[in-house]
């Protein structure tokens, strides 16, 4: 496996692939792996002849009063992870390799990125899109495989690839889950096992919800009946739940009548878990 840290090694690695006709996956992340990433990984080496994950924990996707000095690193342990997955190259760049003395150029997608999460945190979006952009730019993939974990994420970078005509095709991947449900995130690690045990009710919720959207119910009946069930967990701050299309994200109102994407945020202490379900009536 090559260790790339500067933006020339990965690109010289690149050349060596394409010089042979060989297509590219890559699979962002910020480190700190799990199963979920791994499993992104397989499908990224299922869809493409190399694959690289980029490992960068990026400063401009956190607010001032967010986790980044906190945020969970283990270099030595990814890349014995990315090894036994034969994953063919790690980019993992430093912060002044990524930014140099700091750039003035932005990409952002300002519909999506003013919601949900984004309204909650104001920048995210904007570090989020730029960052990927640049790592698309300096890997050039085929394919990028991203988790409908990150559901928001997901949907605001299909949206850029397709407005800017990016020469690359974004694949969502399924949710990876802890046997007893929680979504698996590196910011796990953090929770105390009191509010490890509560965090359980996340995908309690998702789940009564999925039993119940086959019912066709009010949009607002089924936003109570997630909001009455996590609130069996007293520790935890619902920071948002909202139903929205699964495809745009755009407002539903009514009686459910399409897929929906229900988005969950919830904050324990300091760490903030977030979690989603698509659900749909029964037809
Ligand atoms: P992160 O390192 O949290 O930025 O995540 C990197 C990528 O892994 C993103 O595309 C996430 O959506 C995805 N991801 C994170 N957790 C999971 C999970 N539990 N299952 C599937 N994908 C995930």
């Amino acid at each position: 496996m090559e260790i790339c840290r500067t933006k020339a090694e990965m690109r010289a690695v690149v050349r060596g692939w394409r010089r042979k006709g060989e297509t590219i996956a890559v699979v962002p992340t910020m480190g700190y792996l799990h199963e979920g990433h791994l499993s992104l990984v397989r499908k990224a080496k299922a869809e493409a002849d190399r694959v690289v994950t980029t490992i960068f924990v990026n400063p401009t996707q956190f607010g001032p009063n967010e986790d980044l000095d906190t945020y969970p690193r283990d270099e030595a342990r990814d890349q014995a992870l990315l090894e036994q997955d034969a994953v063919d190259a790690v980019f993992m760049p430093s912060v002044e390799e990524m930014y140099g003395a700091g750039g003035d150029t932005y990409v952002e997608v300002p519909g999506l990125s003013a919601i949900l999460q984004g309204a909650l945190r104001p920048g995210h979006f904007r570090g989020v899109s730029t960052v990927v952009s640049k790592l698309f730019n300096i890997v050039t993939p085929d394919i990028a495989v991203f988790g409908e974990k990150d559901y928001q994420q997901l949907v605001l970078i299909k949206q850029m690839v397709r407005d800017l005509d990016a020469p690359l095709k974004i694949i969502g991947h399924p949710t990876v889950r802890e046997a007893d449900g929680l979504a698996m995130s590196s910011r796990n690690v953090r929770l105390s096992s009191e509010q490890r045990k509560e965090a359980l009710a996340l995908s309690q919720s998702l789940n009564e919800a999925e039993q119940l959207a086959k019912g066709a119910p009010q949009i607002t009946d089924l936003e109570a009946a997630v909001r009455g069930s996590l609130s069996d967990a007293p520790l935890g701050k619902v920071e948002s739940v909202d139903i929205r299309d699964a495809e745009t994200l755009a407002e539903l109102g009514g009686a459910l009548d399409r897929p929906a994407v229900i988005l969950l945020a919830v904050r324990f202490g300091t760490v903030l878990l977030i979690d989603q379900r698509v659900v749909s009536p029964a037809t």
